[in-house]
């Protein structure tokens, strides 16, 4: 495929540079096979970039007007839905994401995305009232704006590129800050994309800013940017840390989307027919590379083995392998070391006493492939209950005491999604308000919209992505007050 033969390059400013910094080999994952190499940024790159970044935001993209900002969003968004087939299919043979769902990943939330945020450009608005000031009670006038953060530095993770990148630079650009993205190593390849389409739609150089390169210098370069007033990062806890340390000199704000071990939790009454699909989808989609996946699955005593058995039936019919083939639901992990690091877990899950329901495999192909999983006999002590895998295996933990059940549900140290089953409208609500978490859904398994905020509590984040929460998360509001009396 031509994208992908042809030299993939930084973007800076207007112009397309070679990096001089390390070889990053990028491989299909589905076929263990080299797709192509590229020479990653240096230091001195993103030092570019940003200086790029912080010419756009000064006097270009900076200072543009809400309605032409929305212009160029919006051309973005026609532009991602009129290359939707050839980005799903880059992002299919970099990642292993499904190619069917690979498209839509790009035509619907990408481009939905641009379309939403484009909206609020001419909706950015602050506030006016009048306050009494001190003991005399001055009579004051205050004035409030909200004003773009500055220059945003975007650091991605390889799970669901093109949905990543959207979701970083379609706000961002909105609020009127200006971007150096790093893609993630992993799977860099769509990234590109973004850069091309977002200059064929309008937006000034430097507006948007590309690097590639691995996270320990080039992320970490940005991190600790002293022009950069902003991270804007989705990945590990564990990195998520060293972001906010190396963050620390400039005191850069910083938002985090990171890991997860979400609940979904089903009870008796639970409409089954409805939700085993749903389950499984939750904790299997994207191979269970997915922050928000549904890996514990707190089900009632009562229908504990009725929901086991089903699921394994319906875990049959998910097909896995290579994505570029048509009906395939599950694609491989991301890489060798992944495939490993989730077959780790399934043996630590049977050392400590769980049994293996289904799954447990891997698939005889050169791919990363490992087979939907199902562990049952979890306790919410063990690591597979605790413990983010990022991998499609899903524990079932079985509950009889709602109270018990919400104890264990907030133990681990994540809380980002989560989902609860049944028809009795108080319970839902009930048990839905419990659970520590920054999104549930109820009788479904986490809402991704563009409207609907999404993000961490406890060491799953700092701050909220999508709606209008994420555009707040770019703008900074100043108070200019003045004295009438
Ligand atoms: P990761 O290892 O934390 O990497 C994420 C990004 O950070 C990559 O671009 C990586 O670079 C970079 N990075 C690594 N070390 C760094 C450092 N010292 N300083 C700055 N940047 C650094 O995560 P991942 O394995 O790619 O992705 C999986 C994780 O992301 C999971 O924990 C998952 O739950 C989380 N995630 C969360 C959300 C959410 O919305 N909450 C969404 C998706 C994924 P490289 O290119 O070298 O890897
Ligand atoms: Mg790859």
């Amino acid at each position: 495929m031509a994208y992908i033969e042809a030299p993939q390059k930084l973007l800076i400013g207007e112009r397309w540079v070679e990096g001089a910094g390390r070889i990053i080999d990028v491989e299909n994952p589905a076929r263990a096979e080299h797709l192509t190499s590229i020479a990653a940024a240096t230091v001195g790159d993103v030092d570019n970039a940003v200086a790029a970044a912080r010419h756009a935001y000064t006097y270009s993209w900076g200072k543009m007007a809400g309605k032409d900002r929305a212009a160029v969003l919006n051309k973005m968004a026609d532009l991602l839905e009129l290359h939707a087939d050839r980005m799903g299919e880059v992002q299919c043979l970099d990642n292993g994401i499904p190619l069917e769902m690979s498209k839509a990943v790009v035509r619907y939330l990408g481009a939905d995305l641009f379309r939403y945020y484009a909206g609020w450009c001419t909706k950015i608005t602050g506030d006016a009232f009048n306050t009494a000031v001190g003991l005399k009670k001055m009579d004051f006038m205050v004035n409030t704006l909200r004003d773009p953060i500055g220059v945003i530095g975007a650091i991605v993770p390889w799970n669901a590129p093109a949905g990543m990148i959207a979701l970083k630079v379609a706000p961002a650009l909105a609020a009127g800050c200006t971007m150096v993205l790093k893609s993630a190593e992993l799977a860099p390849l769509i990234a590109g994309f973004f850069g091309e389409l977002l200059l064929e739609a309008g937006a000034p150089p430097g507006t948007f800013n590309l690097v590639h390169g691995y996270g320990d210098d080039v992320g970490a370069a940005m991190s600790a940017h002293p022009g950069i007033d902003k991270i804007s990062f989705t990945g590990s806890t564990e990195v998520g840390r060293k972001i906010v340390q190396a963050a620390c000199g400039n005191l850069k704000k910083v938002t985090l989307e990171l890991g997860g071990k979400s609940p979904m939790i089903v009870f008796p009454d639970a409409d089954l027919e409805r939700a085993i699909p749903v389950l499984a989808m939750a904790c299997y989609v994207s191979t269970g590379q997915a922050c928000m996946a549904g890996t514990r699955l707190f089900v009632h005593a009562d229908i504990h083995d009725e929901v086991v058995a089903r699921l394994k039936e319906h875990v049959k019919t998910l097909t896995v392998g290579d994505g570029m083939l048509p009906g395939m639901i599950l694609g491989p992990l991301i890489s060798a070391r992944q495939k490993e690091r989730v077959l780790g877990y399934m043996k630590i899950a049977q050392d400590e006493g769980a049994e293996l329901a289904y799954g447990g495999e891997t698939v005889n192909s050169a791919g990363h492939f490992v087979l939907p999983s199902l562990f049952t006999g979890v306790t919410s002590t063990m690591r597979i209950a605790q413990e983010e895998v990022f991998g499609p295996v899903m524990a079932a933990i079985k509950f009889t005491d709602e109270a018990t059940m919400l104890t264990e549900v907030n133990s681990t140290m994540y809380g980002l999604s989560g989902s609860v089953w049944t028809k009795d409208i108080q319970r839902a609500f009930r048990v839905a308000r419990a659970v520590d978490s920054g999104q549930v859904a109820i009788n479904h398994h986490a809402a991704v919209s563009p409207e609907t905020p999404f993000g961490g509590n406890r060491q799953s984040g700092w701050g909220r992505e999508f709606g209008k929460e994420g555009l707040d998360g770019y703008l900074k509001t100043k108070a200019i007050s003045v004295r009438l009396d």
